[in-house]
């Protein structure tokens, strides 16, 4: 899997946030663990001034 958040205004690239051994996933603008709800949830981070986009590959 090489799914990254990437910023839309200056195209810069950050991995996806692990936890658990797995990608964490996007849900309702927040990052999430797979595994449980309660395990990870962190914000999306931002870039610009603008959350940046989930890309999925
Ligand atoms: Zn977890
Ligand atoms: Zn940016």
């Amino acid at each position: 899997m090489s799914s990254k958040l990437v910023c839309s205004i200056c195209g810069s690239e950050k991995s996806i946030p692990v936890c658990c051994e797995k990608s964490m996933m996007v849900k309702d603008g927040f990052l999430l663990c797979c595994c449980s709800d309660e395990c990870g949830y962190q914000p999306i981070p931002e870039c610009c001034g603008k959350k940046m986009e989930y890309i999925y590959h």
